[in-house]
This record gives C-alpha cells, sequence and structure tokens, in this order.
C-alpha cells in the first residue's frame, strides 16, 4: 500500500491541467512519472504534497485519505520539489538541522540521522561547508538526504536531474534505485528524460493532463511493439523528448 490516485481532475481556471487519473505506485520500487514539460507533472506533486486542495478525486498514502487524515500521511512522504528550497547561505549540517527540526527531532536526535544520510551520498566533508559551495549535483543530493531524514516509506522526486551533467544524472538515478532495493523505499521519479528509465520500471506516461500508458517500461514497448521507451513515448504523444 503506497500511493493510489482515483479520478484524480484538478484545473488552474478553464485550464485542465490533470484529467481523471488513475495511478498506483509499485511498493518498493522506481516509479516513473514520464511527460514532456506542461503535462502535469508538478501539479500532481503539488496535490500529493497538498500544496493545493484536492478539486476532484481521491488520493489515498499509505491507505490513508490525504483530505480526511493528513498529519499521519504527510509524516510518511519525502519530497525533493522541481525547484530547490535549499537555503544557499547556511551549511549544509543548517539546512538539515532546519528540517529535522520541522519533524520534532532534536539536535540530538537528528545528528546520526544527518551523518547516516549524507554519508550514503559521499558528502560527510560536506557537513560545514556553506551550500551556494557546493555544485548542482551535490545540492540535489543534500536536498535527498533532506528529504530522507525522517525516514519516509515514499520518496517523492520532481524532475531532480534538471541541470544537471549526464554522469551526475545517471549516478542520481542509480543512487535512487540502490534506496529502493536497500530500504524498501518507494520512489516516484518525474522526468521528461526517456533514458532515466529502465525496462523493469513502473511507468506512467503522463501527456495534456492525461495518463496515456501506465505498465512497466518493458511491457509498454512490448504490447505497442515499440522498440524502446522514446519510440514508444515519440508514438504515443507526437513529442520528441
Ligand atoms: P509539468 O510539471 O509536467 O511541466 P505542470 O504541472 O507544471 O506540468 O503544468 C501543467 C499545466 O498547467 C501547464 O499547461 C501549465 O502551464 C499549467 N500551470 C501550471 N501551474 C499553473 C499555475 N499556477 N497557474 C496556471 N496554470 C498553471
Ligand atoms: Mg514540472
Amino acid at each position: 500500500m503506497s500511493i493510489e490516485i482515483s479520478n484524480l481532475s484538478f484545473s488552474y481556471g478553464s485550464l485542465n491541467a490533470l484529467q481523471d487519473i488513475n495511478l498506483s505506485l509499485q511498493e518498493g520500487r522506481f516509479n516513473a512519472l514520464l511527460g514532456p514539460n506542461g503535462a502535469g507533472k508538478s501539479t500532481l506533486f503539488a496535490l500529493l504534497t497538498r500544496l493545493y486542495a484536492l478539486q476532484q478525486g481521491e488520493i489515498t498514502i499509505t491507505g490513508h485519505s490525504i483530505a480526511r487524515h493528513p498529519a499521519q500521511v504527510m509524516r510518511k512522504l519525502g519530497v525533493v520539489f522541481q525547484q530547490s528550497t535549499l537555503d544557499l547561505d547556511l551549511s549544509v549540517a543548517q539546512n538539515l538541522y532546519y528540517h529535522a527540526a520541522l519533524h520534532g527531532m532534536s539536535k540530538r536526535q537528528a545528528l546520526p540521522r544527518i551523518t547516516e544520510e549524507l554519508a550514503r551520498f559521499d558528502l560527510s566533508a560536506r557537513l560545514h561547508d556553506k551550500v551556494r559551495s557546493l555544485n548542482g549535483g551535490h545540492r540535489r543530493r543534500v536536498e535527498i538526504a533532506r528529504a530522507l531524514l525522517h525516514k519516509p516509506a515514499i520518496l517523492l522526486l520532481d524532475e531532480p536531474s534538471v541541470g544537471l551533467d549526464p554522469a551526475t544524472r545517471e549516478s542520481l538515478n542509480l543512487h535512487i534505485r540502490e534506496l529502493c532495493q536497500e530500504q524498501q523505499l518507494t520512489v516516484l521519479w518525474a522526468t521528461h528524460l526517456m533514458e532515466e528509465v529502465q525496462p523493469d520500471d513502473p511507468v506512467t506516461i503522463l501527456f495534456r493532463g492525461k495518463v496515456l500508458a501506465s505498465n512497466t517500461a518493458g511491457q509498454l514497448c512490448q504490447e505497442h511493439q515499440c522498440a524502446d521507451i522514446s519510440t514508444l513515448f515519440r508514438s504515443l504523444t507526437g513529442v520528441t523528448e
């Protein structure tokens, strides 16, 4: 039981950003949400994280409705938004302590968690450096470490690799896959980059606010007789990445 989205629609005035979305995330897996710019990915994230109130449809997280049991479900989520939300003039430690405090952790409780998460990303040596001095890939890693401090069951990442070079993108993607395997973390990774998807990944293709297809990437390619996910994406949407 992770995230279940049923009959979800959302509009900004007359613009229908999401239309009748049905989607279940697979537990402990790297679930990809694929869609070009404007597909509705960030709108979906805003609804999952309760930045926007639901207009139509329902979202349940670990079996609880987000509208009826917001406090219970929000604790289960770790989130990395599309735009970085780190304070560049604070140190890595200060950014993380602040977030830990929001989750009710004392400094003493937070330190071992911070150390553990930073070590996983090879960032222990940067604990007291200002975030401004870190490169883009390291900043993203700090954001992910921060999102994991309170040990969420589900990690949401909205286009986490945008703006990073290909090698850094790939290593970030592999890190997240390791977390799925080692910790049974359920991941929702939104992207418009097809190369970030592997054949076994559960994939949802979102286009102009609608789900066009949902299955593992490999199964979808087989069903539609496409050589790879890029070809499938092009044939379903007419969009070249
Ligand atoms: P994605 O993250 O896939 O690029 P978005 O969820 O940001 O897509 O956008 C989906 C659609 O909603 C787009 O047409 C976008 O222009 C529109 N949109 C997004 N945010 C707003 C907003 N705050 N007000 C009005 N329209 C918006
Ligand atoms: Mg977006």
